[in-house]
């Protein structure tokens, strides 16, 4: 049985809590904090049960020499700090006698934030190949390993499952809530549709053979929905296209005819940019300069139609580019139709979460996921080495 932070033993205790503050920043500053402030229900539970809270993070990727200051988790501590009215004291390195020190020497209820778990990452990926040696040095700093970090939940990493070998370990409250929500699609309310937009057919294909059975229509649109409109037989133009997956959409179409639901017309412009020569055309009209890069207005209406009948819905990924102004009409008219119509929606991955807030809904939505990846692997049925019990 997985436990949670509630039902160890952590009085007293050092406590290590692996977070997500993978956090978008621009221009030094945090431009949405919702990672760091859905992280704080676990580190107030551990507050109140008078730990010494050690917590670490992984910020970005780093390649190379230049990727460290881009990552430096310093600006985090400090917006943490603001979140908590309280001091977080930041650790400018991942290993080391400052670090040693300062963790021997903690009082209750003092928080640490140690640098950015993929500053280890330089040096022969050690995080990212969850070095032994690296998580048995973590794992002496403390007591107790809680992992909260949904979104990493589907690698195995040093500071997650590297960490857990070693000492008694549990999830936390942010997790649970996750793992809580995604569960009601084992057994959602019915009809269940799943939309899913996005570039890549690739990170779907299991979630769309995990769940095509269970839902009654799987709605396609954004990039993906080209590489079925090619294996449908249609002319794409200069859309994106994933030939790889061609013959996995044709036999997907194949399967499930009666479920999966494609758009039937095509806003296109003939540049991959917001403005050009903006056009709508049936999916039978597409020429060979045309980028397809949203929705048309009848598949908005044909994709409104669908969601209206349904009681539970899960969108992965933005109908079109929604980045850009010209072609964001799609995602946003439908998130606004949902959360007008107070339709049940989990949306899960970054970019659709992105749209909700640019569309300024996402406080609407009944359950936005902070998981991409890891919400898919987790529908898709597979284990996830972040979760062990
Ligand atoms: P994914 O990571 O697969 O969920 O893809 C998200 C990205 O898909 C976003 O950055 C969107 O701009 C992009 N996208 C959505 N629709 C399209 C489209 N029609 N053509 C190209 N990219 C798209």
């Amino acid at each position: 049985m997985i436990k949670t932070v509630k039902e160890i033993e952590i009085e007293n205790k050092k406590v290590i809590i692996r977070c997500d503050f993978n956090v978008p920043i621009e221009n030094k500053k945090i431009i949405d904090d919702t990672r760091i402030k859905e992280s704080l229900e676990t580190i107030r539970y551990c507050l109140n049960k008078n730990c010494k809270i050690i917590l670490m993070s992984h910020l970005g990727r780093v390649k190379e020499e230049k990727d460290l200051k881009k990552n430096d988790l310093k600006i985090v501590a400090e917006c943490l700090s603001k979140l908590l009215k309280k001091e977080v004291f930041f650790i400018n390195e991942t290993r080391g006698k400052k670090l040693e020190e300062k963790v021997k020497n903690m009082k209750e209820k003092e928080i640490i934030l140690i640098q950015n778990t993929r500053y280890e990452d330089l040096e022969g990926k050690k995080e990212s190949k969850n070095d032994a040696e690296l998580a048995k040095y973590w794992s002496n700093l403390g007591e107790i390993f809680i992992n909260d970090a949904f979104a990493t939940i589907h690698r195995t990493h040093a500071s997650n499952v590297g960490i857990a070998s070693h000492l008694p370990h549990g999830i936390g409250l942010l997790i649970k809530k996750e793992l809580e929500h995604l569960d009601e699609l084992k057994c959602p309310k019915k009809p269940f549709i799943v939309i899913l937009g996005g570039k890549k057919v690739a990170d779907k294909i299991g979630v769309i053979k995990n769940l095509a059975p269970k839902v009654d229509y799987l709605v396609i649109g954004g990039g993906m929905a080209f590489t079925f409109l090619k294996a449908d037989g249609y002319n794409i133009g200069k859309s994106i296209i994933d030939e790889e997956n061609i013959s996995f959409c044709k036999e997907m179409l194949e399967k499930y005819e009666e479920k999966i639901v494609l758009p039937v017309d095509i806003k296109t412009n003939n540049e991959f940019k917001n403005e050009g020569t903006i056009k709508i055309k049936d999916i039978t009209n597409i020429e060979e300069n045309d980028y397809g890069l949203d929705i048309g207005p009848k598949s908005i209406e044909n994709f409104k139609n669908i969601i209206k009948k349904s009681q539970t819905v899960f969108w992965n990924g933005p109908l079109g580019v929604y980045e850009f102004d010209n072609f964001k009409i799609a995602t946003d008219t439908l998130l606004k139709y949902i959360t007008k119509n107070k339709i049940k929606t989990i949306l899960g991955g970054g970019d659709i979460l992105a749209a909700a807030k640019k569309a300024g809904v996402e406080k609407k939505i009944y359950y936005t996921s902070t998981g991409g990846g890891a919400t898919l692997e987790y529908l898709e049925g597979k284990n996830l080495p972040g979760l062990m019990e």
